[in-house]
């Protein structure tokens, strides 16, 4: 029997409505945005494709931790409990609390960018590359040719070229590479996930340079779900080891709470250098707050320690990578063009194909783009 989706890990607890419109409104809608997704009343829209990020169901866990929330200006146990949880998945000496990813890399590329710097990637993000440029410095794509490639069945599309790497490295010159950054999945690259080998291959690029490594980790439980899935040898482990051993090949990281953490707002930088930490926690009392919340609400920090340990469980990715599978596929199946070939992870759809009498795509963000 052909296989179909697969059985929810969970009830729905609480319901929130949701406006039903006509096709007319709807039409009528997207005229008066000009075609332009992010200029949509978000009650016009039924079905909601514009973004993964924070845009999530919380569970009943996470609402109750939002009743712990002690909103303590200095040294709340919400920091604490939010400090540990990102601890036991990415055990690096300083955890930075920001409102967001892009303050975390706002941060860290202030402190370490600027002219006559270059900073390789598998692919940027596009907060990421603008907070690389405003500080004058040069930001690079080297993701191996197959993630380029629509049609590839490559396991892990978003691993960075080695050999692009060192040659990158050998043009621009060890010095003026301040950190080697490693996007996992690669968001910007289709979600595409970067495999353990991989890592350690740019791991060892990284310590012969001596170049710090940071991973851009918003969705870290999805790249270790995948490693399991698709990697040999790694398929009896936990998520969470694997996440564990991802962080062991880096020096620090960045990261999006809005995205495999589970939140509706929130993020972090992460490192093990003192000396750079010291600088950015003075930066953070700058721009986002104390460093015991950075950006955030004492209850976002419980929200997101919860948050980060439900995002391991195998049962959830399970569900949550198939459910994704089983979109793409049908749409594929209804001859709707899919970037990505079915059985995959992100799902991007040409808006074009749906509404036919829309204009040419401005940028590739204006596709639809949906990563559950
Ligand atoms: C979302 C995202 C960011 C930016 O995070 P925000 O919380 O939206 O500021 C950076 N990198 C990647 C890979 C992301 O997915």
């Amino acid at each position: 029997m052909e296989y179909q989706t697969i059985f929810e890990p969970f009830r729905i607890h609480s319901v929130e409505p949701l406006r039903l419109t006509t096709e007319d409104e709807r039409r009528e809608a997207l005229v008066t945005a000009h075609f332009n997704l992010f200029s949509l009343r978000s009650r016009d829209v039924m079905i909601d494709l514009l973004t993964d990020s924070g845009t999530g169901a919380m569970s009943r866990d996470q609402w109750a931790a939002i009743q712990h929330g002690d909103e303590s200006y200095a040294g709340s146990p919400s920091w604490e409990l939010f400090r540990d949880a990102v601890q036991e998945l990415f055990p690096f000496a300083h955890v930075i609390p920001t409102h967001q990813g892009r303050a975390a890399e706002k941060i860290l590329f202030s402190l370490i960018g600027g002219p006559g710097t270059f900073i390789p990637n598998n692919t940027h993000f596009d907060t990421t590359r603008a907070n690389i440029e405003f500080s004058g410095a040069v930001a690079t794509d080297l993701v191996i040719d197959e993630g380029r490639d629509p049609q590839s069945r490559h396991p892990f599309k978003g691993n960075l070229d080695p050999a692009k790497l060192v040659s990158y490295i050998e043009e621009h010159g060890r010095e003026n590479i301040p950190v080697i950054m490693l996007t996992v999945t690669n968001n910007s690259g289709g979600g595409q996930p970067v495999s353990l080998q991989n890592m350690r291959a740019i791991r060892e690029i990284s310590l012969r340079y001596d170049i710090p490594l940071f991973l851009d980790a918003c969705r870290f439980a999805e790249n270790a779900w995948f490693i399991r899935e698709r990697e040999a040898g790694n398929e009896d482990r936990e998520v969470a080891d694997i996440v564990r051993e991802m962080a062991s090949l880096a020096d620090g990281m960045t990261m999006s709470a809005k995205k495999d953490p589970l939140g509706n707002i929130g993020g972090w930088l992460a490192m093990n250098d003192d000396a750079l930490a010291a600088k950015a926690r003075t930066m953070l009392v700058l721009t986002e707050g104390f460093p015991t919340y950075g950006g955030l609400a004492g209850r976002d920090l419980e929200a997101l320690a919860v948050g980060l340990h439900e995002a391991v469980s195998h049962d959830y990715l399970r569900y949550r990578i198939r459910s994704t599978a089983y979109l793409a596929d049908s749409l594929h199946a209804s001859g709707i063009p899919v970037v990505q070939p079915p059985g995959g992870h992100a799902v991007y759809i040409d808006a074009r194909a749906m509404l036919p009498h829309i204009p040419p795509l401005q940028y590739p963000g204006q596709s639809l783009a949906i990563a559950l």
